[in-house]
């Protein structure tokens, strides 16, 4: 028997609980458009992967052009153009110190690979070193291994006997950094963990949660101190989300291991990159086959969506881009000013391009009620919000106006009017 009308199975959705799903025709700059005719603001870049607006011309230009060339390739034993230039742009632009750019599809994969580079490493240099230790309240993606090095609780619990052990850093709350600081060195100590996996100054699923360059810093000094591998997640955090063009650069650190996706094709395809060290790719460099890294999937580096990622990095290599991305982080500062005085709300903060903030009720935390609530309010004022139960945040594309934030702050004061 049949529940629900459709026989799509929609992401992290309750069908029970859901009403129509919002069919969308097209998507250009900050808006959406639907089937019923409505202009929706997307203030939350589609799952913060679109950077430059949805359907930016140059980026679909290089889609069409890469698509009527060549489409698909195994990319064992192959190469082609858009994956060579990707490698060599990204490894231009990132921190310096990472030398190799491996490709996968997701920001899960390019987690799961940097675990496996992590645990390939220690093993082709003959230490055995497996542990791996994670921050309180990070989410690194839905797969098992990513699910494993992320927080417990609703997400997983029904998968939790599939799930492998990890050392846990308490969240470096501000005025508390000194016993995150303290925990990591005690794990690098006494554990002899393979890596030590962190979102960089934003913990994305987790809550919105900020903490400060000078911890990021001070962490990477503690697993380099000791020898650990300090893995990067930038899957959020990248591509000027925290206002420079990787989160790390603001810490002056260059991590060991680096996953990018969401906004590396600008948000127009699926793609990922896991960048590494050269004594990682060196230690899985043998004549001995067993000493392969062995990963990929039938996607790996799609012409197509190497295409678009190339044409994002170029957007990259233009000052303009950095220029929007200063001014929607200035345009930030000034719509959530008003809210730091404002009962109503606690934990007003800003990162780069994103806000967040708590609306106070009397029930909090993802599984709060006021998140369906507020995500109802917010889509009957045309807005694509997705509060993280009553943690409300703002994380626009780059080609947002300052009238459609104005928008989107004056349905936030009116949600804490109306709905609490
Ligand atoms: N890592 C971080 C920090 C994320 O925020 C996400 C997704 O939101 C992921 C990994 C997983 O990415 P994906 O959903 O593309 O698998």
């Amino acid at each position: 028997m049949c529940k629900a009308k459709s026989r799509i199975w929609h992401p992290f959705t309750q069908h029970a609980l859901q009403g129509e799903m919002t069919k969308i025709l097209r998507g250009e700059g900050a808006y959406l458009y639907t089937a019923d005719d409505r202009r929706i603001i997307d203030a939350i870049a589609s799952w913060w992967v679109v950077t430059h607006g949805h359907c930016h011309p140059y980026i679909v230009s290089a889609i069409q052009k890469q698509a009527e060339k060549l489409n698909q390739i195994i990319f064992a034993g192959h190469t082609h153009e858009p994956a060579e230039e990707v490698a060599s742009l990204l490894l231009k632009l990132a921190p310096r110190g990472l030398d190799y750019v491996f490709f996968s599809d997701s920001g899960s994969t390019s987690v799961e690979v940097a675990l496996k580079f992590a645990l390939g490493y220690w093993r082709n240099i003959g230490q055995s070193r497996s542990r791996i230790v994670v921050m309180q309240h990070s989410y690194h993606g839905d797969t098992v291994g990513t699910m494993s090095v992320g927080a417990r609780g609703v997400f997983n619990a029904a998968y939790e006997p599939l799930l492998f052990e990890v050392t846990s850093v308490p969240f470096p709350a501000l005025g508390h950094e000194q016993p995150t600081l303290d925990a990591l060195e005690a794990a690098c100590r006494n554990e002899n963990p393979a890596a030590f996996i962190v979102e960089p100054l934003i913990l994305g699923a987790g809550g919105m949660l900020m903490y400060p360059a000078w911890v990021l810093n001070e962490m990477k000094r503690i697993c380099e101190t000791s020898g650990v591998l300090f893995i990067a997640d930038e899957v959020m955090t990248g591509w000027g989300r925290t206002g420079t063009l990787f989160a790390c650069e603001q810490a002056g650190v260059t991590p060991d291991i680096a996953c990018y996706s969401k906004g590396l094709t600008g948000g127009s395809l699926p793609l990922a990159v896991t960048l590494c060290r050269g004594d990682i790719f060196d230690a899985h460099y043998s004549k001995d086959r067993t000493r392969t890294f062995f990963h990929s999937s039938s996607y790996t580096a799609n012409p197509v969506a190497c295409a678009a990622a190339k044409a994002n990095l170029d957007l990259w290599c233009n000052h303009e881009t950095y220029e929007r991305v200063a001014s929607v982080a200035a345009m930030q500062k000034q719509k959530i000013e008003p809210f730091r005085a404002d009962a109503r709300f606690g934990n007003v903060r800003q990162t780069g391009t994103i806000t967040a903030l708590e609306l106070k009720v009397c029930d909090e935390g993802y599984l709060a009620n006021i998140g369906p609530r507020l995500q109802a309010f917010f889509s009957d004022r045309d807005l694509l919000l997705r509060p993280l139960g009553n943690t409300i945040y703002v994380m626009p594309p780059y080609c947002v106006t300052s009238a459609d934030l104005e928008e989107i702050y004056a349905a936030i004061n009116d949600a804490a009017d109306e709905l609490v």
